[in-house]
């Protein structure tokens, strides 16, 4: 297996500000059983139609992206529901490169700055 060359703990998270996080019927169980709500409840709060999928997350807003996941922690800059995160979530960005990860990296030697966060925004999604 190739060894991951990317570090998500050096990241500000920027997979999670995708406007489409794609919540399949297993996940939106699991996320329900996570949180002990009715997957109605659940459905409710966390969950959205757009986009043309039939559930996507709900957001929050972002200092650096414009929006977010909404189960993002926008201080420590992580998944607060790692163990229960959609697997849209636990497949990405597949073995390899992030390509996110590349440009931060660029762009943080470039600046000589190590918490440099590179931006692109997706608020108006
Ligand atoms: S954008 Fe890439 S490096 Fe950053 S959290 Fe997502 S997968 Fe990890
Ligand atoms: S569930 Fe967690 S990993 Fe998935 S987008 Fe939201 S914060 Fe990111």
């Amino acid at each position: 297996m190739a060894r991951a060359k990317y570090d998500c703990l050096k990241c500000p998270g920027y997979c999670c500000s995708y406007p489409v996080i794609e919540v399949k019927d297993k996940d939106a169980e699991r996320i329900a059983k996570h949180f002990g709500l009715s997957l109605k409840d659940a459905e409710k709060k966390f969950f959205k139609s757009a986009h043309g999928y039939k559930r996507v997350m709900r957001r929050q807003k972002d200092e650096h992206f414009g929006k977010i996941c909404q189960f993002f922690d926008t201080t420590e800059r992580r998944c607060t529901i790692y163990a229960a995160r959609p697997s849209t979530c636990r497949i990405f960005p597949g073995e390899g490169h992030c390509g996110y990860y590349d440009f931060l990296k660029f762009e943080r030697a470039g600046q000589e700055d190590e918490t440099y966060i590179s931006t692109t925004n997706h608020s108006g999604n």
